[in-house]
């Protein structure tokens, strides 16, 4: 039966050597907790650092770590101090990290990180390969491992593999910064599937993968290397029971057996009717927001005065990668602002700010969580943020607000939330007010809502999603049918070349016999391909069609002199090997002075696009134009279209970086039966590269050997991936 493996920069179990004896604990964090039940399944693993680098064991505590990580289905990838040093707090944590959340003045691109990085990936990649049996999933989990699904996928093609980013995809405009930008997005294309916590960060990715890598995008599919890369959002939940329920416990509790810390907010609570607490938790990171918050605390004050002696701060930041130095920094500002504004405004019976510098345990956290009336969740840039949605689950009295920066991730979904502007003072004092002083009917409406969705897409149920997406990923790659063309197959197709007594080649031109150029007018054929063509001409028993979307005047100045079929615009006109032009399907071509205009206008707002007039036709190419732009403008341009084309006699056609509108009548595949009318063929050779070959790949009889150049989806039965392979195919079958 096959596995899924599970693979994160920390096994979701703490390891520690206390007086020499190996104290293991398992984690209760968010992501151990919605894996449990994948990881639990089967027999599941985790792969991933245990937290005790390789120099500080000795020979005999190696193999006790190993035993004891053994017994929690995990396997660690042994890693040096340098390692960490360098992989993780130094490319991790001091170029991907704030790159990520948009600081780009604290990015440090430092090539030895980066070196140490890619190592690093190749033992997570190594210590996975050892695990894993041919066809079984491999679900890899954020920054720290953005060159593994490449990795491993390079080894074993056979594997499912899912990627999860944990934090923001940041703007195209910041990712192409890094010097490993490339690298990077090959190493997250090696997935089936690739997640992020919000669409936005899907949408910045996307965009990074067309315009950095210039591969083609459809909608959230990336047809890369013969395979469908599935991109999509899967906000992740928290354990929404664990907390709900470790509420609904702790208003039991007894007096005797309440905690120091809730004691002393009981004492607080009763020193004055009014009070009331504001809750900030969070770990020490500069992308949270921490001094913002205070400096806003202390504006609030002294906005509304009246709140001053009522209301406390309570701020919980936990200690988080203490020796990089941007974290140093931040604690000693937080210190020293905390420190001024409690000497500034203090008095006997009030301190405005509770701050405390340490990690608590779950139970004293849920003390905080139930005793606040207000939680401030204001990072300036945050992937998700859980605090927030753990705040809510602790709500059991239909009271207490949220207010919450418009830079989470979470803000996407928590729309009853006061949502903020982190850097807008005004807004956050007057929200806070506005949270003070919400009647109670407001704050169980707000609450019931979002209550309501956090329960429901918890932390499971999004593992669960994220597994069924991946599952479909890997399914619906095989809808592309078609075969590469191996050296055997095309050996079989010369030999059936060389028996065959009728033989018809139906050629489409632009991106098969010859590649793509920034104006089409340049794409003009070359003695190569005319010898070549030639060569094939010679045998009386082979007929060449030249199928074009281009006009009769360009394919006749071409190959005019030459005795081809020749098929232009898309299937309007043809003429016969030694016969004259004739007209396929007439019609009037007056539309063209309605569609023109449009054309025109979207040409002037699309730098780089331009308008071709052929006979029957209107293309509007954007080969030129930003991959983005053309995008967007495509797809309105296709709306206006559309609603202009009220009759069924126009069509635009999706080509190549083209839309072209052209007669619904027109079209390649009753030109090639046009053709086939005529003769009893025994070998036809059809190929082309786009939207409008594929008529072509339709009409013919099955027993066509039918060339798909590219690979995204089609009607061939064969593909090549590159316009450059098919004169060398053409010669390989015909032994020209
Ligand atoms: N947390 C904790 N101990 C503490 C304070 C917080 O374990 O003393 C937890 C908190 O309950 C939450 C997590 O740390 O589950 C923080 O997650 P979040 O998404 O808010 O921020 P991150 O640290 O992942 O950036």
């Amino acid at each position: 039966m096959n596995k899924t493996v599970i693979v994160s920069n920390r096994l979701p179990v703490d390891l520690k050597y206390i007086e020499n004896t190996l104290v293991v604990k398992s984690s209760t964090g968010g992501l151990a907790t919605g894996m449990k039940s994948v990881h639990s399944e089967g027999n599941g693993i985790w792969v991933g650092w245990s937290g005790l680098a390789e120099e500080n064991m000795n020979d005999a505590q190696k193999v006790e770590v190993d035993n004891a990580l053994a017994v929690e289905k995990c396997v660690q990838v042994p890693l040096t101090n340098s390692d960490i040093d360098n992989y993780y707090y130094g490319f991790s944590n001091t170029a991907l990290w704030p790159l990520f959340h948009y600081f780009q003045a604290y990015t440090e691109f430092e090539s030895s990180h980066w070196q140490s990085y890619v190592e690093v990936n190749q033992k997570f990649a190594d210590v996975v390969l050892q695990q894993v049996n041919d066809g079984d999933t491999v679900w890899v989990h954020d920054y720290q491992l953005l060159m593994l699904p490449e990795m491993l996928r390079k080894k074993n093609p056979t594997l499912t593999i899912g990627f999860f980013l944990h934090i923001p995809y940041p703007s195209y405009e910041l990712f192409r910064t890094c010097p490993w930008r490339n690298e990077l997005l090959q190493g997250m294309l090696g997935a089936d599937l690739i997640g992020f916590h919000t669409y936005d960060y899907a949408r910045h990715f996307i965009s990074s993968v067309s315009r950095i890598k210039g591969i083609e995008v459809n909608f959230n599919e990336i047809s890369y290397e013969n395979r469908i890369i599935k991109v999509d959002s899967f906000p992740m939940g928290i354990d929404y029971d664990r907390y709900h329920n470790a509420a609904l416990e702790h208003e039991k509790y007894p007096e005797d057996s309440k905690s120091e810390l809730m004691k002393s907010i009981d004492f607080h609570n009763k020193s004055n009717d009014e009070s009331k607490l504001i809750l900030s938790i969070d770990r020490m990171d500069y992308t949270k927001g921490i001094p913002n918050r205070v400096k806003s605390f202390e504006y609030f004050l002294n906005k509304y005065p009246e709140y001053k002696g009522k209301v406390r701060l309570v701020m919980l930041a936990v200690p988080s990668r203490e020796n990089v130095a941007q974290y140093q920094l931040l604690k000693r500002e937080t210190d020293e602002l905390v420190g001024r504004i409690n000497g500034d405004l203090s008095t006997i019976s009030w301190t405005p700010i509770w701050y405390f510098y340490r990690s608590l345990p779950f139970d004293e956290l849920i003390d905080l969580y139930v005793a606040s009336d207000v939680a401030m969740v204001t990072p300036v840039r945050d992937g998700m943020n859980l605090v927030a949605k753990e705040y809510i689950a602790t709500r059991t009295k239909d009271t207490g607000v949220l207010i919450l920066s418009e830079m989470a991730g979470a803000a996407k979904e928590m729309h009853e939330a006061l949502i903020v502007n982190p850097n807008n003072f005004d807004q956050i004092a007057d929200s806070l007010k506005e949270a003070l002083e919400m009647p109670a009917l407001e704050q169980k409406t707000r609450l019931d809502a979002l209550q309501k969705r956090i329960s429901r897409y918890d932390v499971e149920r999004w593992a669960g999603e994220f597994l069924k997406s991946l599952k479909a990923a890997k399914d619906t790659v095989p809808v592309q049918v078609a075969q590469k063309l191996t050296p055997s197959k095309i050996k079989d197709i010369a030999t059936n070349y060389k028996l065959a007594k009728r033989k018809l080649f139906l050629l489409d031109y632009d991106g098969t016999l010859a590649g793509f150029k920034n104006n089409p007018s340049d794409a003009i054929p070359t003695q190569e391909l005319y010898d070549l063509l030639d060569k094939i001409n010679e045998d009386d028993s082979t007929e060449i069609a030249i199928i074009s979307g281009r006009d009769r005047k360009t394919l006749e100045s071409w190959f005019g002199h030459k005795s081809y079929t020749l098929v232009t615009d898309h299937g309007a006109w043809l003429r016969k090997v030694g016969g004259e032009w004739g007209v396929l399907d007439q019609m009037k071509s007056n539309w063209k002075e309605n569609i023109r205009p449009v054309l025109e206008a979207f040409t002037d707002s699309t730098p780089g696009a331009l308008i071709e007039e052929k006979e029957y036709s209107l293309a509007w190419h954007y080969r030129k134009s930003d991959n983005d732009m053309a995008a967007l403008r495509t797809m309105e341009l296709k709306h206006v279209l559309k609603s202009l084309l009220i009759n069924n006699t126009l069509s635009v056609l999706d080509g190549n970086k083209v839309l072209e509108v052209k007669n619904s009548n027109i079209n390649k595949g009753r030109a090639a039966t046009r053709i086939l009318a005529d003769t009893n063929y025994d070998f036809i050779f059809a190929i082309g590269d786009d939207w409008t070959d594929e008529y072509m790949f339709e009409e013919v009889p099955d027993s066509a050997y039918t060339v798909k150049v590219g690979n995204i989806k089609t009607a061939a039965h064969y593909y090549i991936n590159y316009s450059t392979e098919v004169l060398p195919l053409l010669r390989d079958v015909t032994g020209s």
